[in-house]
């Protein structure tokens, strides 16, 4: 049986409590499906920040990247900010270390949970760039001003080239489940010079990818159709700002951000976190919903699964993937979905759901 090393950081807020409940579920998967796994926890926080001063180095990213996948609760409170005034965030700093540029977040309407839409079927998986785009500027030099700031969008062909691969990539895989086989790009090529290069970038390669239709939307009108007419998207691709908006609406789709998994990747790293924050308004009240963190546990089985040619682990993430199904059709109901059930109660139904599905034979799962 083959062995990873996991990477564990909790982070803040409601990040321990999700992250507890993705273990639980990671181990139960241990024993249901047969795969091995180790845990490293670190402890690396806004809390740690404010109580310290320490922060997540070079070093101990090295150390971190020699395991096999992250697995990342939420980090930052709103208090805490570092002395440019922004909040404290790990996840952006393991980004640039480890040259992620992909974050996949995958939005599916689970039956039994109610879209804020009217909409039947939401099966999209949206990819946002993550090391360049709007945030291009973060670590330029510049004075500090009370009259004037300036940010930076900047694409490069690189990159570019690589995100699109990612996302023609994902569209066939996705395919063979069913889906359209269909890349969207929203951009701004009539107003931004960067945009311009990016659409160009696509045009060359979707043309390379003739099997799967690629379309594209101008930001604005493509985010007034995800809400009027979900079902007509299923891979989007975007820069890094227009990425992390479009996937705020995908979540707000499906139920909420207690449902939107995600993974920043790049070939050889990959981080997977809830597409949530920290929600401190919830923290240690017991209700968080530890879905969208369970699925983004899936998530890096799966991504480890295709990585390494391991089909126990990519069989293990479908098997987790089909609990959660179960858990949303018949419940119980974490609170963000208007139900009443606790954090825990969600996890143990998850677990039932796990272990019963382990438990049917391999011709009656095929
Ligand atoms: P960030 O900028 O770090 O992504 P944010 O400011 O967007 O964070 P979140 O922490 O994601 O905020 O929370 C936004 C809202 O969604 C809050 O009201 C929070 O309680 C709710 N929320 C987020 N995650 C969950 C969850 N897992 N279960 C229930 N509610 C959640």
């Amino acid at each position: 049986m083959a062995h990873y090393e996991i990477s564990v950081i909790p982070g803040d807020g409601i990040g321990p409590e999700v992250v507890q409940a993705a273990r639980a579920v990671l181990d139960q998967g241990m024993e249901s499906f047969g795969y091995s796994l180790g845990y490293t926890d670190y402890d690396f926080s806004a809390d740690l920040y404010r109580r310290t001063g320490r922060k997540i180095t070079e070093e101990d990213m090295d150390e971190i990247g020699k395991t096999d996948a992250v697995l990342f609760g939420a980090m930052g409170l709103p208090d805490v900010r570092d002395p440019e005034g922004l909040e404290l965030g790990a996840q952006v700093e393991m980004r640039a270390h480890y040259k992620l540029f992909a974050s996949l977040r995958p939005a599916r309407l689970f039956a039994g949970v109610n879209s804020a839409v009217k909409a039947k079927n939401v099966d999209m998986l949206v990819i946002r760039e993550t090391s360049e785009g709007m945030f291009a500027g973060l670590h330029d030099e510049h004075a500090p001003s009370n009259n004037e700031a300036t940010d930076r969008m900047t694409i490069t062909r690189a990159t570019s080239e690589k995100l699109f691969d990612v996302a023609f990539e994902q569209a066939r895989a996705r395919k063979k489940r069913g889906t359209p086989g269909r890349v969207t790009l929203l951009h701004k090529s009539n107003a931004l010079r960067s945009n311009v290069l990016l659409e160009k970038v696509f045009d060359e390669v979707a043309a390379r990818h003739s099997d799967i239709e690629s379309n594209k939307f101008y930001i604005d009108a493509g985010a007034m159709y995800m809400v009027t007419d979900p079902g007509r998207f299923d891979v989007i691709v975007s820069e890094n700002i227009f990425g992390d908006i479009t996937s705020e609406i995908a979540a707000g789709l499906i139920g909420g951000l207690g449902l939107a998994p995600s993974a920043d990747v790049s070939a050889q790293h990959g981080v997977f976190q809830p597409s949530h924050g920290s929600a401190p308004d919830i923290a240690g009240a017991g209700v968080a919903n530890p879905i969208a963190m369970i699925l983004s546990a899936a998530m890096m089985l799966d991504w480890l699964g295709q990585k390494n040619g391991d089909g126990q682990l990519i069989a293990a993430a479908r098997g987790i993937n089909a609990a959660v199904e179960q858990v949303l059709a018949s419940g119980p109901q974490p609170t963000d979905l208007g139900g009443t059930a606790s954090a825990q109660e969600v996890t143990e139904a998850v677990l039932d759901a796990v272990r019963s599905i382990a438990h049917v034979p391999a011709a009656v799962k095929a």
